[in-house]
């Protein structure tokens, strides 16, 4: 008999209730135990679900009103003290403070847990870090569950994955900590060994990361101390394969480990051949990351043979947490009805485990009709004409080398465009979007209702963008833009107008505490039907002489936030979104637009955990953006824009992208990235953001002269731009006026001291 079990289960709630609560406390408008109400209800509803759902473990510990890293601090009592507050009081409201900050502390620091799109926070350590367990924060749900009658598997991020994911603050040597930190867990373990626990899902993710030989060879003594003490521990990696760490994951001594058998499928045949007799194997063969209904008729085959060998240890699961999949497809009552049954959310996929295990338990004919609606679904997108387009398949195939490449090199272009642009030394612009006022939302939400015509909605957003130009030559911008006032997202405003796409109503994911994102499902191949942003670009031209940038996005970011298909590479569903957007790049040109952003701002969270895979994504992913672009003439100028910092590592496929101009967000670390420009030498022209955008307060114009002449320090004048380091569209007028004011004396104050020199 195999069993079933979850890692963990999306906690936002089929209708966003956890955001929704969250927001209303944070305003004030509810109290923390009205919070604490809907918070232990969705876990209740998530944990009944699943116990519904006939799996023998249902992960607890797995659900945190804000992220599960936080949650893991106070269960540990490793709080930053900058923030003073004593973990043995430590109250629900507590982690929001650490969250968010306080009066006199900033937030502490977020970033992309692996290569989701979810951000956990950053542990913070320091050589005087202590530990102190509060196991109440996980006893807590434990009782919770246990009263629902739930067969409780408490969930725990692992010792190395936490201190690995964390950050020093003093320099120290964060591995310096993990004998006190496996005294608390130690500690923590044995506490639910006494309850009665009898296994913990201890997550090791890093394991599948490029570690450190000593942080590897950490492994086997550190499990070693928390083995004999532990309830049976189930040692989960997942995003990557661990198959070069075979020796190690088989030396381990734990009760099972978990393997993604999704994201590293070879990695199972080449670790099971020996696996320890009496280790429980789970095998991840749902995909936790990603929306498809899986071939049950093809895994049933595949996990005969292993259940035979296996029977008892073997375990069946979700790759990784369902945290990053939307909860319900059951609500998508508005989903294309051809797409739909090719789809699986947390609820289907919790089934499909379900029959799975009924399936090699009980015999295929136990689900025969369930197999049958399977495979009749399978076979559908297979086969269905809307997944292939035999156009778009041969324009990719007809691709020649030299189609990604432009047709001068950067210097020669740049003459060609300075012909006609004629700007000015440091010529100043904007990254495309400026605010997305109520107004705006209000008149595009009539719209989508029915409330405003077509006509009406076309007019009030001609008005937002005459009122964009009007201010950008008030301020002497020299390259505008129209201000992305139709759009409600970079990508769900491209992939509603090409074909391939689908959208869903309720299809939300958590991106951190309450922000959820909606990524729109790439089923089929991509083409464009018709012209996308061309109208709106030659309205905002009409209006001005000054030259007008067109905004697109580009064919990586695309990618990144959707889901994408998983029946044939992304490098080829990424030339096919680059297609259509070239189709669009040379629409826009056509029509007299010859400043044109490609927006990037995804290309960076696109790169493999694994080091020794970077240089084929990069690859691939810079000959997307230049196949987008490059077929333009010369005097075009192309622009591209990427956030997010940390380009260090990358400059040189930043570089192969070849973009004319490439603005990006710099001044949140006040420019540290310029020293990469240090020592790589950047071919063509870039503007480092002068100001962040992500906070209200005002620069002034003495910050951003000084971050000027530290830019040009690096970057010659005739290379530099200015501009702000990101989309204008989260402020308001008024911070966006002053601010770009600002920017513009600034940018006239060092221009004169330039013409004076060169
Ligand atoms: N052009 C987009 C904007 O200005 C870019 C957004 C982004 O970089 N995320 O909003
Ligand atoms: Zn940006």
């Amino acid at each position: 008999m195999i069993k079933i079990h979850n890692l963990g289960f999306p906690r936002i709630g089929a209708q966003r209730e956890l955001k929704f609560a969250l927001e209303r406390y944070w305003r004030g408008e509810d109290s923390l135990d009205a919070l604490a109400h809907t918070a232990r209800s969705l876990r209740q509803r998530h944990w009944l679900a699943q116990k519904a759902a006939g799996l023998d473990w249902v992960p607890v510990g797995d659900f945190a009103s804000y992220d599960h890293v936080l949650n893991t601090l106070f269960l540990l009592g490793a709080l930053p003290t900058r923030f003073g507050i004593d973990p043995a009081r430590a109250t629900q409201a507590d982690p929001f403070i650490l969250a968010r900050g306080s009066a006199t502390q900033p937030a502490m620091e977020m970033t992309k847990w692996f290569d989701s799109n979810y951000h956990y926070l950053v542990p913070e350590f320091d050589r005087h870090t202590t530990f102190a367990v509060q196991p109440r924060w996980l006893l807590e749900p434990l009782a919770e569950a246990r009263a629902l009658g739930v067969a409780a598997k408490p969930v725990l991020l692992g010792p190395l994955s936490l201190l690995w994911l964390g950050k020093s603050k003093d320099g120290s040597d964060r591995l310096a900590l993990l004998p006190a930190l496996l005294d608390a867990y130690a500690s923590l373990l044995a506490t639910l060994k006494a309850e009665g626990v009898s296994w913990v899902q201890i997550d090791e993710p890093v394991l599948g990361l490029d570690l450190p030989a000593n942080w590897l060879a950490a492994y086997a003594p550190a499990y070693a101390r928390l083995s004999p003490l532990a309830p049976q521990l189930l040692l989960a990696t997942y995003f990557a394969s661990v198959a070069d760490r075979r020796a190690l994951i088989h030396a381990l001594p734990v009760a099972g480990v978990h393997l993604d058998a999704v994201r590293a499928p070879q990695q199972v045949v080449s670790l099971v051949a020996d696996w320890p007799a009496d280790r429980v194997l789970s095998l991840g063969v749902i995909d936790g990351r990603n929306i498809w209904r899986a071939d049950l008729n093809a895994l049933l085959a595949q996990l005969a043979p292993l259940a035979a060998q296996l029977g008892e240890r073997l375990w069946l699961a979700p790759s990784c947490s369902l945290l990053h999949v939307p909860v319900d497809l059951a609500q998508e009552s508005e989903l294309d009805p051809e797409v739909k049954p090719w789809l699986a959310f947390a609820v289907q996929k919790l089934n499909e485990l379900k029959l799975l295990a009924k399936g090699l338990n009980q015999g295929r004919e136990s689900i025969a009709n369930e197999l049958a609606a399977c495979r009749h679904a399978i076979d559908s997108r297979r086969h269905s004409p809307r997944v292939v387009n035999p156009l778009v398949r041969q324009r990719l195939a007809a691709i020649q080398r030299g189609d990604d490449q432009r047709h001068s090199a950067y210097p020669q272009r740049a003459q060609a465009q300075q012909a006609w642009l004629r700007l000015p030394l440091l010529p100043t612009t904007t990254i495309g979007s400026f605010p997305q006022t109520s107004d705006i939302r209000n008149a595009r939400a009539a719209w989508r209702a029915g409330q405003l015509d077509t006509d009406a909605y076309q007019h009030a957003m001609q008005a937002e963008i005459t009122l964009a130009v009007r201010k950008q030559e008030a301020l002497g911008l020299d390259v505008l833009v129209h201000g992305e006032a139709e759009r409600n997202d970079m990508v769900e405003y491209f992939g509603e107008q090409l074909d391939g796409f689908v959208f869903t109503r309720y299809g939300w994911v958590q991106s951190y505490g309450s922000r959820c994102v909606k990524p729109p499902i790439l089923f089929g191949d991509v083409s464009r039907p018709q012209p996308m942003t061309v109208a709106w670009s030659v309205y905002a031209q009409s209006l001005t002489d000054r030259p007008m940038k067109g905004m697109l996005t580009g064919p990586v970011t695309v990618l990144q936030w959707s889901f994408v298909r998983d029946d044939q590479p992304r490098a080829d569903t990424c030339r096919q979104l680059a297609l259509a957007i070239r189709d669009e790049v040379l629409d826009l040109e056509n029509a007299g637009i010859r400043v044109i952003q490609i927006d990037e701002p995804a290309f960076r969270e696109g790169l493999p955990l694994r080091h020794a895979d970077w240089a084929h994504y990069l690859d691939w992913a810079a000959h997307s953006f230049r196949l987008s672009a490059a077929g333009v003439d010369d005097a075009t100028q192309i622009h591209t824009h990427m956030c997010y910092s940390e380009f260090h590592d990358i400059l040189p496929a930043i570089a192969a992208m070849d973009a004319d101009v490439i603005t990006i967000e710099t001044s949140r670390s006040d420019m540290e990235l310029l020293d990469a420009f240090a020592e790589f030498d950047y071919p063509n022209a870039i503007g480092p953001g002068v100001y962040d955008i992500h906070s209200p307060r005002i620069p002034s114009v003495n910050e951003m002269t000084l971050l000027l002449h530290k830019a040009l320090a690096v970057i010659p004048a005739q290379r530099l731009w200015v501009n702000p380091d990101c989309g204008l569209k989260t402020r308001n007028w008024a911070e966006t006026e002053a601010a770009l004011e600002n920017m513009l004396t600034a940018t006239r104050q060092v221009r004169a001291g330039l013409t004076e020199t060169v």
